[in-house]
């Protein structure tokens, strides 16, 4: 049983690659402090840049199998023809403590962890790209995948955006300063909840023994 205040959500992002959703993460990790990013696994090869344990576990199949199997993976999918999953203790600890966690995962990820026990605690956002050629524009500009990689890219991303409304909420990633600020908001708001702050409860009892001993 937590013990902390309230207990963490699970605030995913999705969308299709080049989007955003790993800029606009990493802004949203820079501006709150308490926020934890959930390091998925994966077996893919690490791009230029990329950390093994801060950006993704880089993992063999092998050994991403047995942890699929071993029931350590809090959902997973195959993504571009690699697999991908998001480790469930660390989730599991931070949510505990009151910590939200942040999903960078695609639509597979997000609908696993909603039809979880989890789902209650989950706040989903899909960013969608102003258009196709800006999306086309972000995959090259970001420099890290070949023509034929940015090519497959492109060709799935219709099968990401095609899952955008079974999100709580959606954003078109214009301006980058704008969708930031929006999702800020959303977050904000999201731990303001009734059901986020079940400290509320012993509030209002408190102020029901002050009601009743007025004169
Ligand atoms: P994703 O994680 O969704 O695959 P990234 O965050 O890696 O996408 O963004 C892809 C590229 O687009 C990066 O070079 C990033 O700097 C750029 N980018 C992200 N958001 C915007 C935006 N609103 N306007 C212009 N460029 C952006
Ligand atoms: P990339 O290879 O560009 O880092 O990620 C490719 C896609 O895999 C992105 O849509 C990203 O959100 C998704 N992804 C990354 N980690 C996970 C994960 O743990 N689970 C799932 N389901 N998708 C992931």
């Amino acid at each position: 049983m937590s013990t902390a205040e309230r207990r963490g959500l699970l605030i995913i992002l999705s969308s299709p690659s080049g989007a955003g959703k790993s800029t606009l993460a990493k802004r949203l990790m820079a501006w709150d402090e308490t926020l934890t990013f959930s390091v998925s696994a994966t077996t893919r090869r690490p791009r230029a840049g990329e950390t093994d344990g801060k950006d993704y576990f880089f993992v063999t199949e092998e050994a991403f199998r047995k942890s699929v199997a071993d029931g350590e993976m809090l959902e997973h999918a195959h993504v571009f023809g690699n697999f991908y999953g998001s480790p469930k203790p660390p989730v599991e600890t931070a949510i505990n403590a009151g910590r939200d966690v942040l999903f960078d995962i695609d639509w597979q990820g997000a609908q696993q962890i909603r039809n979880s026990a989890l789902g209650p605690y989950t706040l989903s956002i899909f960013i969608l790209p102003p258009s196709i050629p800006e999306l086309h524009r972000r995959l090259v500009s970001r420099g890290q995948d070949d023509a034929e990689t940015i090519a497959k890219r492109m060709q799935k991303s219709w099968d990401e955006i095609s899952h955008w409304d079974g999100y709580d909420y959606v954003l078109i990633n214009d301006d980058l300063d704008t969708t930031e600020a929006k999702l800020k908001t959303i977050i904000a708001a999201e731990r303001l909840k009734f059901a986020q702050q079940p400290r509320l409860s012993d509030h209002v009892r408190s102020l029901q023994t002050e009601f009743e001993e007025l004169p």
